[in-house]
């Protein structure tokens, strides 16, 4: 059972933030602006990649309405959306969650996409044939 299976169950305590029939939104313990938050439905699915349309679209909903609420009482400009899937790529909690990271003006939060000398040309190829 993954640890936020044991906070929907109510086992491990949780800043809830916003819940409805079909998901949970709680402060992550790890404030990497504050009022980060997660959005996890309530049916145990390991991520994005293998979440149905029904729970993409309930976490979707979900994470709008979060924003807005944090963006709201925090007073923050702006957010970052973004879900990790696979360890690859951070995943370190193996049930689907969005991140809802509010944005501040002059916040400190950098997410950097480094210039590789990568052939675009050969990747989109790759991607549509
Ligand atoms: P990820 O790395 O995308 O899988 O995100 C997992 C997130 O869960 C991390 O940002 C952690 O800080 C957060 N986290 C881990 N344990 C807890 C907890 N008990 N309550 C709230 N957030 C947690």
């Amino acid at each position: 059972m993954t640890l936020f299976k044991r906070i929907i169950d109510g086992e491990i305590p949780a800043k809830v933030v916003y819940e409805d029939d079909d998901v949970l939104a709680f402060l992550d313990i790890s404030q990497g602006t504050p009022g980060h938050t997660l959005i996890i439905p309530k049916e145990e699915t390991a991520s994005l990649l293998t979440a149905s349309p029904e729970v993409l679209t309930a976490v979707s909903i979900a994470s709008q309405h979060v924003a807005k609420l944090l963006m709201e009482k925090l007073g923050a400009s702006g957010v970052n959306i973004l879900s990790n899937a696979n360890a690859v790529a951070g995943q370190t909690v193996f049930h689907y969650h969005v991140h809802v990271i509010p944005r501040y003006d002059h916040d400190e939060l950098t997410f950097t996409f480094k210039k590789h000398e990568n052939d675009i040309d050969r990747i989109h190829q790759r991607i549509t044939q």
